[in-house]
């Protein structure tokens, strides 16, 4: 038997051995396929019952997958049935048809091509990948052509490995959500695509970005998933297997380590209380979150609500996701973040226009004063959902006390608008703002007299501080929270919020690095906030600590010339102490 090994992205971490489903691909053909004119009639009335049954069979399983995962999954539907009903995706169907006397299927591959091509120009990788959608309601038509085709509901797959070229988002939200379905592994995808997000949430391994995988296997082909570190292997021989196994056992042990590291406290060696909290993007993670051991979520990213739908969310909308947030975390805290949405983070339901220099533009707060419609729907539903007093309001991209001014006005609007309609919520609902712009860092002393607490971004904040683009690989290079520059600039945000006596926790990247959570502990920070999954070693390690000594060499690292010198000094001193703090034992997910 032949054996393979492929490299993809592991996009949701585990490891699993067995046997493949193939789900059927649609290829949208460049070749044109034309008609007599005579014909164009009966083309017209195909794809005109084609998108009939597409109708049925979006509703049809928009309902299934409500009645099985919840309201959150099936809102894509939504999405598909109003690109469905998008009177300019019929008609440049039918002129195609019409005037140029192609096939329906040409037609379909023409028009995708299209929108492929729009899609490609968005800079966002998040936005990019809505072009799924595109696609999965374009192949649901291109299916249903064929009148005997049945609706597409899916086959058993419990107990199987799905390989598929790319999962529509409705195919994953339909095939993975039914449960049993052991791994999945495609040749398309990123690790925001939606199966990206639902695999991590319903936690099956998955790998995608394999390109071919689904040319080199076969239906009864045994598969090893390894989600972890991103590989696949078609057909293993018993060598593998072993070798297999092996990883597997270990994984299961850390995996049930991390687990274990969620129950116990959250204190220092020298007794210091510290929060690890969670960064979230979907009301759905938060259980995920929770069984990491986060003490609330510390940052919920709401542009997501508007990035998964092609409408506009009503106060409906948001209220709902943030009461379940509220609900399903109390009484822990939960800190929303307004939306942070513009410049590359362009929605298609809000028609923004591009900018030259999205990151210095248009966006987060200075976005949302802009659109105070939008902003209004905002506040006025994160304050209905607040009556059990676990959430907290975070402004992002603060950069002078003007906005703080302007938001409090607009805030107390709001609050009086509700008050006057007899809505219940939390007067004293703590106000907060993300420091993420270096202006407002440096005048953090000033601006912790104006908030209730600060949440500091380090992904933002060190972007615009170092002049280095954080998706811009050419550069990344030069990105070190261990610059001194850095550390002198957190420890003065730190130091103004500690000295106010107002809350500061960190929520960009580097909160989920062992060693620089350990510096900011030093730094005087005691709340961190970190995509879940890396909770259990950022706790382990300041576990192994003392503040007092970390407090001391951190603040000597101070006066050293480099992230370099910082970088070996804490560790040379903190080594030889704290060994337990260095040892990050099993797979890196
Ligand atoms: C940050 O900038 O550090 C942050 C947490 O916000 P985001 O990554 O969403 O910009
Ligand atoms: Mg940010």
């Amino acid at each position: 038997m032949d054996y393979i090994r492929l490299r993809g992205i592991g996009v949701s971490p585990g490891i699993i051995l067995g046997e493949v489903v193939l789900a059927d691909r649609v290829i949208f053909s460049p070749r044109k396929e034309y008609i007599p004119p005579y014909r164009v009639n009966e083309e017209l009335e195909r794809l005109k019952a084609a998108v009939v049954r597409t109708h049925e069979e979006i509703t049809l399983v928009k309902e299934q997958v409500r009645s099985m995962v919840g309201e959150e999954h099936s809102f894509i539907f939504d999405a598909h049935l109003l690109i469905l009903k998008d009177p300019s995706l019929t008609a440049g169907l039918e002129r195609l048809i019409r005037e140029e006397n192609v096939r329906t299927e040409s037609a379909l591959s023409e028009i995708h091509e299209h929108y492929q091509n729009l899609f490609a120009a968005i800079a966002d990788d998040y936005i990019r990948q809505r072009q799924a959608d595109v696609t999965d309601v374009l192949t649901r038509i291109h299916r249903n052509l064929d009148a005997s085709a049945g609706i597409a509901v899916s086959e058993d797959l419990r107990g199987k490995i799905l390989v598929a070229h790319d999962l529509l988002p409705s195919e994953a939200a339909l095939r993975l959500s039914q449960g049993g379905v052991l791994a999945v592994a495609l040749d398309m995808g990123g690790p925001t695509s939606h199966v990206a997000i639902l695999a991590r949430s319903l936690d099956i391994p998955t790998v995608v970005g394999l390109h071919d995988i689904t040319r080199r296997v076969g239906v009864h082909d045994q598969l090893i998933v390894d989600g972890t570190d991103g590989e696949v292997i078609i057909n293993p021989p018993l060598m593998v297997r072993k070798e297999f196994q092996g990883k597997k056992v270990k994984y299961e042990i850390y995996r049930h380590d991390l687990r274990r590291v969620a129950t116990w406290a959250s204190v220092t060696l020298d007794g210091v209380r510290f929060m690890p909290m969670a960064n979230i993007e979907l009301p759905e993670e938060i259980s995920h979150a929770l069984s990491y051991g986060a003490e609330g979520v510390g940052l919920f990213r709401s542009e997501y609500i508007y990035l998964q739908r092609s409408t506009l969310p009503t106060e409906e909308d948001h209220f709902n996701i943030y009461s379940r947030l509220a609900r399903e975390v109390y009484p822990r805290p939960v800190y929303i973040r307004t939306i942070d949405i513009g410049g590359e983070k362009a929605l298609p339901q809000l028609q923004i226009e591009a900018e030259p220099n999205p990151a210095l533009g248009l966006r987060a707060i200075r976005f949302s004063l802009r659109n105070r419609e939008l902003f209004r729907i905002q506040l006025r539903a994160i304050l209905r959902a607040s009556v059990q007093r676990n959430i907290r309001i975070t402004i992002p991209m603060i950069t002078e006390m003007e906005e703080i001014g302007e938001v409090r006005v607009l805030f107390r609007e709001v609050q009086e608008e509700l008050t006057a309609e007899g809505y219940a919520f939390d007067s004293s609902i703590p106000l907060g703002v993300m420091i993420e712009v270096p202006a407002a860092a440096a005048i953090s002393d000033l601006l912790a007299k104006e908030v209730d607490f600060f949440s500091i971004g380090t992904n933002d904040l060190l972007q615009y501080y170092m002049a280095v683009d954080r998706s811009n690989e050419f550069v990344s290079y030069l990105y070190k929270p261990l610059h001194p520059a850095a550390l002198r600039l957190l420890k003065f945000i730190i130091g103004s919020a500690v000295r106010q006596g107002i809350e500061v926790s960190l929520c960009g990247e580097m909160a989920a690095d062992p060693l620089l959570a350990i510096v900011l502990l030093g730094l005087g920070l005691r709340s961190f906030s970190m995509n879940p999954i890396f909770i259990p070693r950022v706790k382990k390690a300041l576990r192994a600590v003392e503040v007092r000594t970390v407090r001391r060499v951190v603040h000597q690292a101070l006066n050293l010339r480099s992230a370099q010198e910082v970088e070996e000094f804490i560790t040379e001193k903190l080594l030889v102490k704290y060994p337990d703090a260095f040892l990050m034992s099993g797979p890196s997910v």
